[in-house]
């Protein structure tokens, strides 16, 4: 007897090896699911302040538009992201989400045959569109605490896992779901080693939040380092996930390779009109950045008290040692109407990672883990 079939056995190898990512439980399921009323999401690095106003009113404004095709150029929103980074529109690729640049850059520079290099404990979505273009992902184990911050990615291994099949480096400074970041110095003379025929995807989902004085202004970099990409988001600090805005920043010659895989029309008119007023709304950026800083001393506070430590954080969200199994901890957590992630997946069993939330949310999160840890 031959082993029943499955439409698994005709996906491509890298396919049949991956796990479809795992995303934070949406309210929505909560309730349907457990009945929960109420509940608070802390589980997606989303913006707690929600999206900023102004580009609310954008996006509102364009509806009127949404029977014609976007413009595939996206020029008013690459214009506005030249003008507030300082770069040469030429060298701007848009995504729907980061996510959509991540892989657009792997169906570019990946294939069966070569690998990308990222670190253990690394964002889920590098070994995703590696494996799915059939390419091999080599792992790096992360730093122990010896060398570097425990749990951070190890640039020395990594810079000596890269071989003559490397094209890709990812590396996300902060890193999501530890928090940890790397400094200028350190990153730097990464880029100096790296051949010009690898590509350094530096993925900064997280920048706008970190204060940190060591931490690199990337982009005066481009100039330097042809071979580096740069992504960014508007789905954390700008508060626009569901609408999926990202974009890459690269040497034009780059961008003018992603343009060529790039689906024509992949970030829709409101996501481009609305991330284009919420670049402009310093406002809004300012008071979720300070937002954040409050949220992250009250969890630091919070933590101690209870005796429990996470990993140090730059992004807007923490990594929680529950000092036990985590996936049991989630579960009460879900019953008590608080959604965290749980980070298994990604080689941390024993962590929680939680979004920082408004000054509520987050007592209400402290309280139901002191209850569910009692
Ligand atoms: C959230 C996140 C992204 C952004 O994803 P989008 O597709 O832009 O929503 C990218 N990289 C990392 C490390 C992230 O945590």
């Amino acid at each position: 007897m031959s082993a029943p079939f499955s439409f698994c056995d005709l996906a491509t190898t890298g396919v049949q090896g991956l796990r479809p990512y795992e995303p934070g439980k949406p309210l929505s399921e909560l309730e349907r699911d457990y009945g929960v009323r109420d509940a608070i999401k802390l589980a997606s690095n989303e913006n707690p302040l929600g999206p900023s106003p102004a580009a609310q009113e954008a996006a509102r404004g364009a509806l009127g538009d949404i029977a014609r095709y976007p413009d595939g150029n996206g020029f008013e929103l690459k214009r506005a992201i030249a003008t507030r980074f300082g770069v040469e529109i030429t060298g701007i690729t848009l995504g729907n989400g980061s996510n959509d640049v991540l892989e657009i850059i792997a169906r570019a520079f990946l294939a069966p045959g070569v690998t990308s290099v990222f670190s253990q404990h690394a964002f889920a979505v590098y070994p995703i569109v590696t494996q799915a273009i059939g390419a091999m992902a080599r792992v790096v184990p992360a730093h122990t605490g010896e060398r570097g911050q425990r749990y951070g990615h190890d640039l020395d291994a990594m810079a000596a896992a890269v071989n003559d099949k490397t094209r890709v480096v990812f590396i996300a400074n902060p890193n999501n779901p530890t928090g940890t970041w790397l400094r200028k110095d350190e990153l730097e003379a990464f880029l100096v080693r790296m051949p010009k025929t690898v590509i350094v995807v530096l993925d900064e989902a997280y920048v706008e939040y970190v204060t940190e004085a060591d931490y690199p202004d990337s982009i005066p970099w481009l100039l330097r380092f042809p071979n580096l990409i740069i992504t960014r988001t508007f789905s954390k600090a700008y508060g626009l996930a569901g609408l999926r805005v990202g974009f890459a920043l690269s040497h034009p010659q780059v961008a003018d390779v992603l343009n060529r895989v790039r689906q024509p029309f992949n970030v829709n008119i409101l996501a481009m009109t609305a991330a284009t007023a919420a670049l402009g709304d310093r406002a809004h950026l300012e008071a979720s950045l300070k937002l954040n800083q409050a949220g992250l001393a009250q969890w630091v506070e919070a933590t101690a008290e209870m005796g429990l430590s996470f990993i140090p954080s730059v992004g807007n969200f923490i990594c929680l040692d529950v000092g036990r199994a985590a996936a049991p901890v989630y579960e009460l957590l879900l019953r008590e109407g608080v959604i965290v992630r749980p980070v298994a997946n990604y080689g941390l069993p024993n962590h929680l990672r939680i979004t920082l939330g408004l000054a509520q949310e987050n007592r209400r999160a402290i309280s139901a883990l002191r209850k569910v840890l009692a």
